[in-house]
């Protein structure tokens, strides 16, 4: 889907495999940033750590060493059996109660005297309950202090990303057939989600957008009850959650006829801007020139104003990662990131066209992990 806007971000890192070697990582992010002991309170971010895939926990990861080096997995007692059967590199803990006071209570954070904790991880409410607990540790919020860690993948998470963005591929070629002139947008999301569920995904990673004529210049259109008429343009941008990776795959097609020479001449613009930013893309390059490869050839064939989005985003265990392809941050491209690649046109009132691969980067290069063609299909 379009990308949406966060932070700034760190320096790359290399990418250990999920248990001790991630531990070190964190707790070396956490000496980074002066702080003696690290709280890891995101779900997505634990899964990456230490391999727990419940939604509830919370992860503290002291500075020291020896045994003041242990981590500690704090989770409820819904997930007792699961935690002990998944979490290796961190000593488990389940208490009765709320995590927080336990987290305080037992001592885990030890003599800790300033703890890193996630700024766009944790709410406020959170972050005013530890302080209270433990007044004199002095909690220090750091922005996308993993994201560059995360963002980096071994080989296994950049499989399940591409299985993801297969079991997508498929759906949308499931799809083709349904679509015509007098379908709603809302029968089309419908079909989108029951085919995913139906192929083994365990859950969308967002609502699917399905934008049709003039509501394709919409971004990030609803599906809405509007029908399809022949000759329209619609935009479908669609992804799920595979083994807990996400996909993201927007296809715009044209629906009962052959569409406006305009939209069609629109639609070889953002293909071409497609294909050179793919061309173009290497690890190490900052996301914001990848995003001027795209941008240039919208610009210079004058619609560069109709263009209103950065060209993509990573994509991982969260649908919306670090790094941001974008202009407005300077974000560097690690080995190993999966990102979108997904210029658009967007014309009011008329119609809109997105196209969307996930590829994968590495040193010279990209892999593109989206095995669907992108000419312009007239069903
Ligand atoms: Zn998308
Ligand atoms: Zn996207």
């Amino acid at each position: 889907m379009p990308p949406t806007v966060a932070g700034d971000g760190a320096a790359p890192a290399a990418p250990p495999s999920v248990g001790a070697g991630r531990i070190d990582l964190v707790r070396e992010l956490g000496v980074r940033v002066g702080a003696d002991a690290v709280l890891i309170t995101h779900a997505d971010d634990i899964r990456w750590a230490v391999g727990f895939t419940g939604s509830n926990g919370v992860l503290v990861v002291p500075g020291g060493v020896g045994s003041l080096s242990t981590a500690h997995f704090v989770t409820d007692g819904r997930y007792r059996a699961q935690a002990r059967a998944e979490v290796d590199a961190a000593e488990v803990h389940v208490p009765e109660g709320s995590l927080v006071d336990y987290v305080t209570a037992a001592g885990l954070l030890g003599g800790a005297g300033r703890v890193a904790v996630q700024a766009d991880r944790l709410t406020v409410a959170q972050l005013d309950r530890y302080r209270r607990a433990l007044p004199e540790i002095e909690f220090v919020p750091v922005e996308e202090l993993l994201s560059a860690a995360v963002a980096a993948k071994d080989g296994a998470a950049i499989e399940a990303v591409r299985r993801a963005q297969a079991l997508t591929c498929e759906v949308f070629d499931a799809i083709l057939p349904f679509l015509g002139p007098g379908v709603s947008e809302r029968d089309v999301a419908a079909e989108i989600v029951y085919q995913h569920l139906r192929r083994g995904a365990s859950a969308m990673a967002f609502e699917p957008i399905v934008a049709s004529g003039p509501r394709g210049a919409l971004p990030h259109a609803r599906p809405s009850s509007r029908t399809i008429s022949p000759g329209e343009l619609v935009v479908i941008d669609m992804g799920c959650v595979l083994d807990g990776y996400c996909s993201d795959l927007t296809r715009t097609v044209a629906v009962g006829a052959e569409p406006h020479p305009a939209a069609r001449e629109a639609y070889g613009l953002v293909q071409e801007a497609h294909r050179a930013a793919i061309a173009a893309a290497r690890a190490g390059m900052l996301g914001g020139e990848l995003d001027a490869v795209a941008r240039d050839v919208i610009d210079d064939a004058g619609l560069g104003e109709a263009f209103s989005h950065s060209l993509g985003h990573g994509v991982g265990l969260d649908v919306h990662e670090w790094p941001r392809l974008s202009q407005q941050v300077e974000h560097r491209l690690p080995v190993g990131a999966t990102v979108t690649v997904e210029p658009g046109v967007y014309l009011p009132d008329r119609f809109g066209i997105r196209i969307e691969d996930v590829i994968a980067l590495r040193e010279g290069g990209a892999d593109n992990l989206t095995p669907l063609p992108t000419d312009l299909l007239v069903v």
